[in-house]
């Protein structure tokens, strides 16, 4: 069993923790809100006072936070995570973040003798808790095949993306393919019921054919074909449009960087930015059916 620290207990955090004190690994933890810190001490963690003392004979450390700029902040400068951990600690940085930022503390890392790893997931809460995270892993082999045994706890499928910051690289680019299915799964639904289609039968029909898709299926826009789809519960999420819309501003900064044509990934960012505007982001994503059949409400 590994000594770990782990840093950021949030909605996605707290449950990843609480896998790895399961199985049996002797966890030091630090969040910023002293709830979710007791909620692990309880269930046998030890609380660091800050978040660079949970370096302190850690062989691996985990991070989960909310944006680059939360990592950064943790990770460098001189009461930072790596000016603090003995060499060789193995850094994984589950947040997700923007890629320029993952590779500079990825580098900072290495220069200071410490591989790391980006590793955002795929699941959402309900895959923190259960332990069926996928996770997309950038970095180099050998930081790689440390970290797998560590991910396996906490997820089902981990994959090696490739170069530092590939992890990010790939949670983008799905989840773009995500934003955009789903408006296109809200628009052909919303069409179909104009011209008098059943949303059942054009269910039947297109999630066996070639417009089958992620979005139809698990996560159906219109109440009643997938009944686990949050439609049947007014939209609660699940994953949230105002998280999806972080992750579509992600892959548009991505896409700018390297002059990379995204229309269609612009147009979601769009969509999803007048859902926010909208004060309605606290909807599971596919709420955006609301917005294209024109009735949003808060
Ligand atoms: P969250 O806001 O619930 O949790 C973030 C936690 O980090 C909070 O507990 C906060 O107190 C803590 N924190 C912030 N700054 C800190 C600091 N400087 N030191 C210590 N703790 C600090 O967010 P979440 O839903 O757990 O998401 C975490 C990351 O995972 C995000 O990057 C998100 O995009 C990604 N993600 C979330 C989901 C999801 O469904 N929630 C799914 C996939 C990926």
């Amino acid at each position: 069993m590994a000594a770990i620290g782990f840093i950021g207990l949030g909605n996605m955090g707290g449950p990843m923790a609480l896998n790895l004190v399961k199985a049996g690994h002797d966890l030091t933890v630090f969040d910023l809100s002293k709830d979710p810190v007791a909620k692990l001490t309880q269930a046998g963690a030890s609380a660091a006072d800050k978040a660079s003392d949970v370096v302190k004979g850690a062989e691996f450390v985990v991070t989960m936070l909310p944006a680059g700029a939360h990592v950064k902040s943790v990770y460098l400068g001189d009461d930072g995570l790596l000016a603090a951990a003995e060499k060789g600690t193995l850094f994984i940085d589950s947040s997700t973040i923007d890629v320029p930022s993952a590779r500079e503390v990825i580098a900072a890392a290495e220069e200071a003798g410490m591989p790391m790893v980006d590793a955002p997931v795929s699941g959402g809460v309900g895959g923190a808790e259960a332990g069926t995270l996928t996770f997309m892993v950038g970095g180099a082999e050998a930081a790689f095949a440390k970290a797998k045994p560590v991910l396996e706890v906490m997820g089902k499928n981990i994959f090696h993306a490739g170069q530092a910051g590939n992890g990010q690289v790939a949670k983008v680019c799905n989840n773009m393919i995500l934003g955009i299915s789903m408006i296109g799964v809200c628009e052909a639904f919303s069409l179909g019921e104009k011209l008098g289609l059943d949303a059942q039968t054009l269910f039947d029909i297109s999630s066996t054919a070639s417009g089958q898709c992620w979005s139809m299926t698990s996560y159906c826009p219109v109440p009643g074909p997938v009944p686990a789809a949050p439609s049947n519960r007014n939209y609660q999420p699940g994953f949230s449009a105002g998280m999806m819309l972080k992750d579509l501003r992600l892959a548009q900064d991505a896409a700018t960087g390297v002059k990379a044509a995204t229309p269609l990934g612009a147009a979601a960012e769009q969509l999803y930015t007048l859902m926010e505007a909208a004060g309605a982001d606290s909807l599971d994503f596919s709420g955006i059916i609301k917005l294209i059949q024109g009735n949003l409400t808060k």
